[in-house]
């Protein structure tokens, strides 16, 4: 049987209301497509398991995609399985006017079918509920008798209790109405496609603010190619997407050709003129007061934090950000106190954080808006520690801060500011491991959590170890340099 029953799938769809460009390289370059990053694939994870979980809402369902080994065999099984009035339908495959769609769950109640499509999101966004729509076109136009479908999202005021309780877990949103309201929209925008295809030449769109909304595009690499030379406007950092657009549509392409008058903030001047001429650019005075706020002794902190879609401990909600790793270093010292979370270990957390940080006149971070966030959580849950680690707060000090505000700012930076980025030109012995951002320590985590006692899962906590001292190690030489660099 042949799988070549549509020509157009949701996320296709998708792409040719973002560009149709897009959307023709897709069908038809798609070897175009950049490599998908590890935190994108990691977010693909998340929704797959969060997708699979929600299975529990309804449970004992017929999956059709485990059953089959094609398109036109999942079609054909989902229309049996609802000839024969089968009570819960996971991944039911519809195709009508060329487009395919599998929604997650179909639920039979008193007769009627209703369709669920699960988010691993605390909130329904625009693209959320055009694929909501888009859904509901098609399989309505299969299944006349379908109800309504539901948008499922995490519930934001859900605590886990003994257990996660899918029903409170989980919170719905109707789409019958405005689904119904668009039908219309999409014949047309489905015609539409179909002639674009039919042209059978890549359509001659140029880059555009398009390439960003509502995702950055697949084939960024491939249209941004030559648009991002060395001095392209858009590798000036901190300056608004609007007005880097508006430059490029008025022909502006080189930074060279921004005259400073252009610019409205002083700082995005001072950026552009020392990658012009390739020259170093400080604010001595101000790094120096920077160094010298600084009170000895001085250790850098970095913490670790988990926040699994599906709370995993008593008290926590989807989301809910756990510290689970912290580390100090002091110039010679690595200190670090790790929670392995099979219950909640936050209490500790916070004693350790406190025992930890408490021998320090000076706090070194870089960007400090989890931390404060992990030590505000900490001190509301547990009020018994409130004092210390507001102590705790007040001793911090970013050092981020002379990097975001310009006061240093060297051209190799380009327009990454991150601890990673800014360590890498500053520093000559500072190495990363093979964990590569939070969202790779996380999985990390998860991985950790879930293995047997052993050397694997030794393994796993040692380099999520490494990978969090190698913040400390970054931020603390960030000082030590700043500090022999400006200092008297
Ligand atoms: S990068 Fe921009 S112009 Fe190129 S296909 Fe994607 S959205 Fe369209």
């Amino acid at each position: 049987m042949s799988d070549k029953i549509y020509s157009l799938s949701k996320t296709s769809f998708l792409k040719f209301d973002q560009c149709q460009k897009a959307f023709f390289l897709y069908k038809n370059h798609p070897y175009l497509r950049d490599k998908i990053s590890v935190d994108k694939q990691l977010t693909f994870k998340r929704g797959h398991d969060v997708g699979f979980y929600a299975q529990q809402l309804f449970p004992g369902g017929i999956d059709v995609s485990k059953e089959t080994k094609n398109v036109a065999q999942a079609a054909e099984l989902t229309k049996q399985l609802i000839q024969n009035q089968t009570s819960v339908i996971y991944e039911a495959t519809f195709v009508f006017n060329g487009v395919l769609v599998m929604i997650d769950i179909l639920c039979l109640n008193d007769g009627i079918y209703t369709a669920y499509e699960i988010k691993s999101s605390l909130k329904v966004s625009e693209v959320y509920l055009k694929d909501a729509y888009l859904q509901y076109y098609v399989i309505k136009n299969n299944l006349p008798q379908l109800d309504d479908l539901f948008l499922v999202t995490l519930n934001q005021d859900y605590l886990m209790e003994e257990q996660t309780d899918p029903k409170k877990l989980f919170k719905r949103r109707s789409t019958k109405q405005k689904a119904l309201e668009n039908f219309s929209f999409f014949e047309h925008k489905i015609n539409e496609a179909y002639q674009l295809l039919e042209q059978n030449a890549i359509p001659n769109i140029a880059i555009g603010k398009q390439c960003f909304r509502p995702y950055q595009c697949d084939f960024f690499g491939s249209c941004w190619k030559d648009v991002l030379h060395e001095k392209s406007i858009f590798n000036l950092p901190l300056v608004d997407k609007n007005k880097l657009f508006e430059w490029y549509d008025s022909g502006l392409r080189s930074m060279e050709q921004i005259e400073d008058s252009l610019i409205e903030k002083e700082n995005n001047i001072v950026i552009k003129n020392a990658l012009l001429n390739n020259r170093i650019f400080s604010r001595a005075e101000i790094i120096k007061q920077f160094v010298e706020k600084i009170k000895l002794p001085v250790a850098a902190m970095d913490m670790e934090i988990w926040n699994p879609a599906i709370p995993q401990i008593k008290g926590t909600g989807p989301f809910e950000q756990i510290p689970f790793l912290v580390c100090f270093y002091n110039g010679s010292n690595n200190p670090h106190f790790f929670a392995e979370h099979q219950s909640d270990q936050r209490r500790q957390f916070a004693e350790e954080l406190c025992v930890l940080s408490e021998s320090y006149a000076s706090i070194l971070v870089y960007d400090k808006t989890m931390e404060v966030a992990v030590i505000e959580m900490l001190a509301k849950k547990h009020p018994e520690f409130s004092e210390q680690l507001a102590a705790l707060k007040n001793k911090l000090v970013d050092v981020f801060e002379l990097i975001l505000n310009v006061d240093y700012y060297h051209p190799a930076f380009k327009n990454n500011f991150s601890l990673k980025s800014v360590s890498g030109v500053l520093l000559s012995d500072v190495s990363y491991n093979q964990i590569g951002s939070g969202l790779e320590a996380m999985n990390y985590f998860d991985q950790y959590r879930a293995a047997e006692v052993g050397e694997q899962k030794e393994e796993l906590k040692q380099q999520l170890i490494s990978y969090c001292h190698t913040d400390c190690l970054a931020t603390f030489g960030l000082f030590e340099f700043f500090s022999s660099e400006f200092s008297n």
